[in-house]
């Protein structure tokens, strides 16, 4: 992706320069496409036409607990800023992660097994539509396009340019983590997989393991003691610190997935992989080869799959195949687990070499997310592959 020349980059600080942008893109026939953070995994937000650059969209304000964000604010500088507030929302860890591109495909992250997606807590969001139109929705205002909005990925509706959200008191954290090599890394999916998804809901335990060795790490809002005794089963190594604002504790993560050159491939899990699928999987990973377990389950799963675009919600967890670029190994791998799997596939994670897409990303929720694009964008102005 980084190979795509834009032919135009214009940075956006207004909402009018969004409008400027859509309709020089209309008037030169050229795709137009906005960009968040950059981190898409599939380049969406890249093209040879016009890319609209949204980061001078970056004011935060906080009103009674309604946190407004403009939609070029990355992650890290919306935690460090909520923090001064006492304040928190639930999101993911990259730091450069844009906050548009994250909620917008449902946004999954440490507080969620407490709280939801980071799209289950907005309230409103601002909106140009393809024909220059600037639209505010709400569950009152534009309720079929709110809907979309939580959940069906980015870039597919309109330019998303501010989003509201309820947030939450920032919570005091315990920071989990353990290493270990030379385990039986078999026996440890089995366990983690039976436990995680059912932890009390102030607990994210995640697991990643390879070739050397296993990591365990994730953060627990109870305090130290308790978290301690929750994790009894996984031995006297796991490392606790307590007392971290949640802002504190984001950046005390080195995200494990900000490494040039990689390949990922995931899916959704709605009963554990069975004791063959793990010997398999564990059997083939070698240098460089990651299986990557994030917990689910918790107020993700008390939310209707219909109630948000979000498609996803008996989900127990999420399953990351992570290698080098040319690896083979990654497709066989997520064939593999396939077998176990429930076809679901994160739509934040897109994943070109799908083949069912549009039920994997939305599930039984495609026909009304269709019927959503022919009411707001019915030229597909905004289009991509395996867009809706
Ligand atoms: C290192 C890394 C860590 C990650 N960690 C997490 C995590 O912890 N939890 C999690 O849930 N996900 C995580 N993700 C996935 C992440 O949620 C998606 O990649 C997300 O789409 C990135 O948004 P962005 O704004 O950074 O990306 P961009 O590439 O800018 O945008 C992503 C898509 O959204 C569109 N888009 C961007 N802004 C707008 C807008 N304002 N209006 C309309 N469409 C828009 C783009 O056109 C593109 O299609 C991670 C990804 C990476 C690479």
């Amino acid at each position: 992706m980084i190979t795509v020349e834009p032919r135009l980059v214009m940075v956006c600080r207004s909402v009018s320069d969004v409008v400027e942008g859509l309709r020089q893109g209309a008037a030169s026939g050229e795709r137009v496409v906005p960009r968040g953070g950059g981190h898409c995994f599939a380049g969406r937000s890249s093209t040879d036409g016009i890319v609209l650059d949204l980061s001078g969209l970056d004011e935060i304000s906080v009103r009674d607990g309604v946190v407004t964000v403009g939609a070029g604010v990355l992650l890290g500088t919306l935690y460090a800023e909520l923090h001064r507030h006492r304040r928190a929302v639930p999101g993911g860890c990259g730091p450069g992660v844009g906050i548009a591109g994250l909620t917008l495909g449902g946004g999954i992250g440490l507080l969620g097994r407490k709280y939801g997606l980071t799209c289950d807590r907005l309230v409103g969001v601002q909106v140009v539509l393809a024909d220059g139109r600037v639209v505010e929705c709400s569950e009152s205002s534009e309720p079929e396009l709110f809907w979309a909005l939580r959940g069906a990925g980015g870039g597919q509706f309109g330019v998303v340019t501010s989003l509201r959200f309820a947030s939450v008191p920032e919570p005091v954290m315990t920071r989990i983590e353990a290493r270990w090599a030379g385990i039986d890394l078999a026996e440890l999916v089995s366990a983690w997989q039976e436990w995680a998804p059912d932890a009390p809901d102030e607990v994210t335990v995640n697991l990643s393991v390879g070739a050397g060795g296993a990591r365990l790490f994730g953060a627990s809002m109870l305090g130290v003691a308790a978290t301690r005794e929750l994790l009894s089963a996984f031995g006297s190594s796991v490392e606790l610190r307590g007392g971290l604002a949640y802002a504190e504790l984001k950046s005390s993560f080195a995200d494990p997935l900000e490494r040039p050159a990689l390949r990922m491939r995931s899916e959704f899990f709605t009963s554990s992989l069975r004791a063959g699928t793990v010997a398999s999987l564990v059997g083939e990973l070698s240098a460089g080869r990651e299986l990557s377990f994030t917990a689910m389950g918790g107020t993700y799963n008390r939310v209707a799959a219909e109630a948000t675009a979000f498609a996803h919600r008996s989900s127990r967890f999420l399953l990351e195949y992570v290698s080098d670029v040319g690896d083979p190994w990654i497709d066989a791998a997520w064939a593999t687990g396939h077998v176990d799997g429930s076809g679901g596939v994160y739509p934040n994670f897109p994943d070109p070499a799908l083949q069912d897409w549009a039920s994997a990303y939305h599930g039984d929720n495609y026909a009304r997310l269709q019927a959503v694009k022919r009411a707001y964008d019915p030229h597909r102005f905004f289009a991509f592959p395996q867009g809706i």
